[in-house]
């Protein structure tokens, strides 16, 4: 049976910009080999949630992946946590987290603690594996002043308010319950983050830092609560042995939860400097050992959100470049996005996104460019992203019989 390939090129997709002639970036951009990937294969559109709903990067990779983001996605936290590659159970709360800077009110003085570089792994050991009351706290740390702090314990819940202010000059919150069941998680999250200033306050390191006038990493500001739920992996789900190629933890987070094996590839960084090259050379190989590879460029997805549609195209046309070498592998190609990040808008929007599968069962149609008009016009027609695994399951004869 052939493998499957799916390539998201995160947040590709665009609204019709008056500086490019009310074109979209992709029909605007010469993208010979994604246009040749369409005229050999099924095009469509997709709506990656349903029409009009706007995605995430988490909730549309869940839903491609067949999830329902409904179900399984009650907060990011999560998602981060397993991307820096935290071990979740399930009942887990888990939170994204800043090493922030505070005086001694506990108002916030530098969400970002200055955006610390060094040390904070020494800090972080400081705080896993403590406990407050029952729970147990578990708490690494990810890039800069970033973190993650999953709460394990019985009866916990992610209905709970962020202590995090979200802005500098402001006291931290005390962490409400959203729900009666909620109000122990929400005590438990209060002492440990009065408990984390105290660790933390003291630490030689930030005694260091406060010497060289460098704002403190003396606290630790969690946001985004989510409960990790039950959650069938793809080879249970669809017995498929499956990896994923991505930069960004985000996406690594969805597809470790999703049970699926993570490659690193060197440069792969989730930046614009990313080298796709080395990521498609790498997806080239791993497909030779998996039935599914997922490989996630995110690039686009950052210059939409800049506004800055030349980039955007450059960006598009480069990514264009470095598929050549699929041309030559023989699987089941899904290219699509995970979402539109218009340029005129700066964010997500919920508008479709063109899909172009290839391979030896597909029902070729006359569709001969790779953007959003053209593939509308495909055999595909509209999907949801939910349709996506059993249509790709269907054409690599690996469906079962619905029915007798
Ligand atoms: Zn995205
Ligand atoms: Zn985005």
């Amino acid at each position: 049976m052939d493998s499957i390939l799916l390539l998201i090129m995160d947040g590709l997709g665009d609204r019709p910009d008056v500086r490019i002639d009310g074109k979209t970036v992709l029909q605007y951009a010469k993208t010979k080999n994604l246009d040749s990937f369409a005229k050999k294969g099924m095009n469509g559109i997709m709506d990656p949630i349903a029409p009009g709903i706007i995605p995430g990067s988490d909730t549309a990779h869940l839903s491609l992946l067949g999830y329902d983001p409904y179900k399984v996605y009650t907060g990011r936290g999560p998602f981060e946590a397993a991307g820096i590659g935290i071990k979740l159970k399930e009942g887990d709360v888990a939170f994204r987290c800043n090493f922030g800077t505070v005086n001694e009110k506990l108002v916030v003085k530098d969400r970002r603690a200055g955006r610390i570089k060094k040390g904070t792994k020494e800090l972080a050991k400081m705080l896993d594996g403590i406990r407050i009351d029952d729970v147990k706290i578990i708490f690494e740390e990810a890039v800069e002043h970033r973190a993650a702090l999953v709460l394990r314990g019985k009866n916990l819940s992610s209905n709970i308010t962020d202590i995090d202010p979200h802005n500098d000059n402001m006291r931290i919150n005390e962490s409400r319950p959203l729900s009666k069941n909620a109000e122990r998680t929400a005590n438990i999250l209060n002492k440990f983050v009065k408990e984390s200033y105290k660790i933390l306050n003291e630490h030689p390191i930030n005694k260091e830092r406060k010497k060289k006038k460098l704002p403190p990493a003396n606290i630790i500001l969690p946001r985004g609560a989510g409960i990790f739920p039950r959650m069938r992996s793809m080879d249970e789900k669809y017995k498929l042995k499956s990896a994923c190629v991505a930069g960004i933890s985000l996406v690594k987070g969805v597809s470790r939860l999703a049970g699926m094996d993570i490659i690193n590839v060197k440069g792969a960084t989730g930046g614009v400097d990313t080298d796709i090259d080395a990521k498609i050379k790498a997806v080239i190989k791993a497909l030779e050992k998996y039935d599914f590879v997922l490989v996630n460029i995110k690039a686009p997805d950052l210059f939409g959100h800049d506004g800055d549609v030349f980039g955007k195209i450059k960006m598009a046309e480069k990514i264009d470049k470095a598929l050549g070498p699929l041309k030559d592998v023989d699987c089941l190609k899904i290219f699509t996005a995970d979402h539109s990040t218009p340029v005129t808008i700066r964010n997500h929007s919920g508008d479709p996104v063109p899909v172009t599968i290839t391979g030896k069962n597909v029902r070729v149609d006359d569709v001969k460019n790779f953007d959003e008009i053209s593939c509308a016009k495909g055999a595909l027609c509209r999907i949801q992203g939910k349709d996506l695994m059993n249509i790709a399951l269907d054409l690599t004869n690996r469906s079962e019989k619905f029915g007798a």
